[in-house]
């Protein structure tokens, strides 16, 4: 292309939307439009135009040690001069079999199979778990999943999910799922044991069915409002759990690699799930890859000379070793400084003990590195909320990138954000909620 030609393009889009591109989530009738991104250094996004933004949801929940990384930069560069993809059915390589050992020590899942995503990384959990029980010639139907879940957005993962507006069109291709209620907790929260033990009767008379698996966030549900529980009532669900014989589900793609403030949320809980589904951080947020670890009490069931027993199930980038190169050297930074991710409750907490004072500012919550509160304003309580919009608008305005979950607010910075730059994003929150 020309550099006229590039020109001409640039000034047409700066106006208008690209002709050519579907952007996710988002009606382009009513959103506003996308600004262009030339870079980023850090926890800054650099705009074409207008000041650098603290980008205050790691971009999607996926960058974890801040963008740009050198580190990481160099890893994925050196992987690509080397070796960029090989079919991984035939062939192994170096990088995956390090992350695969890196990996098993951490989870205590021993074995990891690798997909592209966490809706994928879900969907291999949800067919390991069923096939599991046919292997072991005792199949068991009924999937357990719980209020508020969000496990991704291809089909199966979208079953697990809370049905809502966007699962609608689909909803008589979606096969059937078992509910219990979450029971979500923030700071003063009076009922909180009431709730537990009410969810936990749900769960255990729905686990009088025989049960495949139950499948759940651990500690956090991300995309139903940064809904977080207490450890106490996951470690009472593991029991009910292992006393139906079911298979547990970890899913970690949000919440893994430091995001809850240990490696694992499910460490922080104290519970083991048989299977966990990872993504998001796993390359530092640098690439799009998925994994799905499982303990070898579930692997061995697919072990045997009957090709039946196979889990028939791959993808094209299989163990892509650019992403395993990326998720290798974010584990190297992580296990170099663990106390990034321990410490980093203790750099929200006392901003967030000032914001919980605000009128508008209702049932604060924090788990690790992801703080939230609820608006207390009036209207739907749902994603569309407008209140969530106003405050985003406001926060660009000083330079702080949210984007609210309808009325719930919440800040998951990467690591690297400095205590000025989480300042200005409380700061910037701060004199939203004066505005609305
Ligand atoms: C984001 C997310 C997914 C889906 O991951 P994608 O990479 O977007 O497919 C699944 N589960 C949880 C908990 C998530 O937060």
């Amino acid at each position: 292309m020309t550099k006229d030609a590039q020109a001409a393009m640039r000034t047409t889009a700066d106006q208008s939307r690209h002709p050519n591109l579907w952007p996710p989530f988002t009606q382009i009738e009513s959103a506003p439009l996308p600004q262009r991104v030339i870079a980023g250094d850090g926890a800054l996004l650099l705009r074409e135009q207008g000041i650098p933004l603290i980008d205050a949801i790691s971009s999607w929940w996926v960058t974890l040690h801040g963008h740009g990384h050198p580190v990481m930069a160099k890893a994925i560069a050196d992987q690509a001069a080397r070796l960029e993809q090989v079919i991984f059915a035939d062939f192994t390589h170096e990088p995956a079999e390090r992350l695969g050992e890196r990996l098993s020590k951490l989870t205590g899942l021993d074995r990891l199979f690798f997909s592209d995503n966490g809706s994928t990384a879900v969907e291999v959990a949800l067919k390991i778990a069923c096939q599991w029980w046919v292997n072991r010639g005792e199949p068991r139907h009924q999937i357990v999943a719980f209020d508020g879940a969000y496990h991704g957005d291809t089909f199966g993962a979208m079953a697990v999910g809370e049905r809502n507006l966007f699962s609608e069109p689909f909803d008589d291709k979606l096969f059937p799922v078992a509910r219990c209620p979450w029971p979500a907790t923030w700071w003063d929260d009076p009922d909180v044991d009431a709730r537990e033990q009410a969810a936990l009767a749900v769960l255990e008379t729905t686990l009088q069915q025989p049960t495949a698996a139950v499948i759940l966030e651990p500690l956090l549900q991300g995309a139903g409002g940064m809904a977080m529980v207490r450890g106490t009532f996951l470690r009472q669900v593991e029991m009910l759990v292992r006393q139906a014989g079911a298979l547990l589900i970890a899913d970690e793609v949000l919440t893994g690699f430091g995001r809850c403030g240990d490696w694992f949320a499910c460490h922080r809980a104290g519970i083991q799930p048989d299977l966990m589904a990872l993504s998001k951080g796993l390359t530092g947020g640098c690439l799009p890859m998925g994994v799905t670890m499982a303990s070898e009490r579930v692997f061995s069931a697919f072990v045997g000379a009957d090709p039946s027993l196979t889990l028939w199930h791959g993808h094209s980038f299989t163990a892509n070793p650019l992403g395993c190169a990326a998720a290798n050297a974010s584990l190297d930074l992580l296990q170099q400084d663990p106390d990034q991710f321990r410490g980093f409750e203790a750099r929200h907490r006392p901003h967030l003990e000032q914001l919980r004072a605000h009128p508008n500012v209702t049932r604060c919550r924090l788990t690790g590195t992801v703080a939230a509160f609820d608006l207390s304003v009036s209207g739907d309580a749902g994603y569309l909320n407008p209140a969530g919009p106003t405050i985003k608008r406001i926060a660009l305005e000083h330079g702080v990138f949210l984007r609210p979950l309808g009325q719930v607010v919440y800040l998951l910075p990467p690591l690297c954000i400095s205590n000025d730059q989480l300042g200005q994003c409380y700061k910037a929150i701060a004199t939203a909620l004066d505005q609305i």
